[in-house]
């Protein structure tokens, strides 16, 4: 399954009563992440070579919070397993110039985001804050920032109170979207020669984790079952 849609499907929390409105389309897919396995990245041009994925921009941080977490935890970040350990003496992430209203980011270091360890970093390639979670037997939901571990997914609010739980889609990347040589959740990408919409089970499955965390236990167990009887 591809980028084929049909209507959400919507779900009530029967704890807090919370409405859900949930692409099944997608969860029902076998979409999975291609990070170093072909991903073409979120560039204006195809570069599977870089091995940045989704990674060659700043992540958004949702609010102080967070952003007091990640440089925390920047801080923290053994040496051995964060490439970019020296520049982060001046910071692992910029806020909003003059401190204005805009989102603070990660910091962007030589193309991508600063926690970003290159292909053939010796600490090993990918999200030092991953790295560094698995390290210590934790989860990386609980260190990286909210947008690095939802993507695919996103929460957005709807009307008449409903959260939506829909794919990430092209005009979620902001102005770069437009340009982007590929959008894994929105293009099956044949063309290019990869596809992200390949595994071998239902991103309900592989992503039970984030579905938990995103709309809490119950409602991600009826929308697992859902998909696992289909029919939607
Ligand atoms: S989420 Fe998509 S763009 Fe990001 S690393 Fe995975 S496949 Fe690539």
């Amino acid at each position: 399954m591809g980028d084929e849609r049909s209507s959400p499907v919507e779900f009530v929390d029967p704890v807090d009563g919370a409405r859900w409105r949930v692409d099944l389309d997608f969860l029902a897919s076998r979409w999975r992440c291609r990070w170093g396995d072909g991903c073409l990245g979120i560039l204006d041009r195809p570069a599977p070579e870089l091995e940045q994925g989704c990674c060659s921009v700043g992540a958004e941080l949702l609010d102080e919070d967070e952003a007091r977490m990640v440089e925390a935890l920047g801080l923290a970040l053994d040496p051995a397993r964060f490439q970019f350990h020296a520049e982060a003496a001046d910071g692992v992430i910029r806020r909003a110039a003059g401190g204005g209203d805009g989102p603070a980011t990660t910091r962007v270091v030589d193309g991508a985001c600063i926690f970003l360890n290159r292909p053939g970093f010796a600490g090993g390639a990918g999200c030092a804050l991953h790295l560094a979670a698995v390290d210590e037997g934790e989860s990386p939901i609980d260190w990286k920032p909210s947008v690095c571990w939802q993507l695919p997914l996103k929460v957005v609010d709807g009307d008449g109170g409903v959260r939506e739980l829909r794919r990430w889609r092209r005009e979620d990347w902001g102005s770069g979207g437009a340009t982007m040589a590929w959008c894994c959740t929105e293009e099956p990408g044949e063309g290019a020669g990869v596809t992200a919409f390949d595994g071998v089970a239902p991103a309900a499955e592989t992503l039970a984790d984030e579905l938990r965390a995103l709309v809490g236990p119950e409602v991600a167990v009826a929308i697992r079952t859902r998909v696992a009887e289909g029919g939607f």
